[in-house]
């Protein structure tokens, strides 16, 4: 059961707040502004790199359990698909909205870049929550947007996979679904299945191995010894989770770890692995036997070498950028820094690498899992890992490459390393008609 004091647990009265809440795609906007004015880019490229290309919304049916029907709305945005197809995860959430959608898409179109992979970026989810459907109702739902989203996705045009409120199970149904109704077992048609339908070992894993390599990675530029490095983590999810135990199995200290209800401290170090991950035990963490608890805003204000926002997007802004007394920040989340937050961040000589590289381990497994698809031949989970390390390292390397080049920020080196492969696809296959 839980010990220990508990400190700030109450939420910030919403007056406190002088931050607006900033739109992913906002966020992304500014972003690609920023990181443009440092590269010799076309500026008719980066006009259409502000725009997705394509965004779908459909309507999705459901017979709820009790017999009642209810229409929930569901999107697809394609943002660019200059280097292959449009590759990134639905979300089943409250707060999904077609803004949402496109915001997330053109960071999934930085993100496949970064890792050099032959994909664009899509996103696209259904506003609902989760937590309010039974399994049936969940599986009914993915269903029917499968079919509402099957003349615009494909092995070959766009390649969901799972996101916050989806997952494994969830993109089985999907693929079932699409497979039904095309006549044949189509696995490449979404990625972060389970093994046995065609998913790959390691994907589940990805995105938090990503995250703790990079951590990893950042913590030796920096000159920490991974021994002696503190790192806190906000969200005990499957990226959370998982980048906190492997940077624990690799010597980190992890002080810190939280879920939606509030983070346990112990100085001296958590047993990560006896902490239940969202996945083994929803919303638990509390639960855990630790010296301290504190609430889920704290976490992101102790003094640790390395913090890592994994929970969800906007949480580091404007209000509390100040008070962020970590030296590096990984981002494990998509969004977790608003641009507000960013400049103050920089300001301050605070560290931020990027959610585009850093959680980036999911999308390159997910391309792993597809050329599996595609050619009917299963990977190795060892193979995975290896893959995934040397892939992570050479993307870590091209952006260090920029960040000693130019003096940017890694969020800036990372954004010249996608767009300068983007500008360059964009400009060898030309403007039609
Ligand atoms: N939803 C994940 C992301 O934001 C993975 C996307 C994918 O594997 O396509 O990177």
């Amino acid at each position: 059961m839980s010990s220990g004091t508990v400190e700030n647990t109450e939420p910030k009265e919403s007056d406190e707040k002088t931050e607006e809440p900033e739109s992913a795609l906002e966020t992304a906007r500014r972003q690609l502004e920023h990181a443009a004015a440092h590269l010799d880019v076309d500026s008719g490229v980066i006009e259409r790199l502000k725009h997705p290309t394509k965004v779908h919304r459909v309507a999705v049916p459901l017979e709820r359990d009790d017999g009642e029907v209810e229409v929930f709305t569901g999107y697809r945005a394609q943002h660019d698909d200059v280097r292959g197809p449009y590759k990134g995860g639905l979300r089943f959430h409250p707060h999904v909205s077609e803004e949402e959608c496109v915001g997330l898409s053109m960071w999934m179109t930085w993100k496949c870049a970064v890792m050099d992979l032959p994909f664009g970026g899509g996103k696209g989810g259904v506003v609902v929550d989760p937590k309010s459907l039974s399994s049936d109702e969940k599986e009914k739902l993915t269903r029917r947007f499968a079919e509402e989203l099957r003349p615009f996705i494909g092995p070959k045009k766009d390649i969901p996979a799972p996101d916050m409120g989806t997952d494994a199970q969830t993109m089985a149904w999907f693929m079932d679904a699409y497979s039904m109704q095309e006549g044949e077992t189509i696995p490449g048609v979404v990625t972060g299945k389970p093994p046995v339908v065609g998913g790959s070992e390691g994907r589940d894993e990805a995105p938090g191995r990503s995250v703790a390599i990079i951590a990893r990675e950042a913590a030796d530029y920096y000159d920490y010894d991974l021994e002696e490095t503190t790192v806190a983590v906000q969200g005990f999810g499957s990226v959370g989770a998982n980048a906190a135990r492997l940077l624990d199995d690799w010597g980190a200290t992890v002080v810190a770890v939280s879920d939606v209800n509030g983070a346990i401290y112990d100085p001296d170090g958590l047993d990560t692995r006896s902490v239940p991950s969202h996945e083994e035990e929803p919303e638990a963490v509390m639960t855990h036997d630790a010296p301290q608890k504190l609430s889920n805003e704290k976490i992101l204000e102790l003094d640790v070498d390395v913090l890592v926002p994994a929970a969800v997007g906007n949480v580091i802004t404007a209000d509390n950028a100040a008070d962020v007394e970590a030296d590096i920040v990984v981002e494990g989340a998509n969004g977790p820094t608003t641009f507000a937050a960013d400049s103050i961040l920089q300001e301050r000589g605070v560290q931020v690498v990027p959610d585009i590289l850093a959680n980036a381990g999911g999308v390159t497994v997910s391309y792993f899992e597809w050329l599996q698809d595609i050619n009917r031949r299963q990977w190795s989970l060892e193979r995975v890992n290896d893959e995934l390390e040397s892939h992570m390292l050479s993307a870590w390397n091209d952006v260090r490459a920029e960040v000693q080049a130019r003096d940017v920020s890694w969020r800036d080196a990372a954004y010249i390393v996608a767009l300068s492969r983007i500008a360059e696809a964009k400009s060898t296959r030309g403007l039609w008609p």
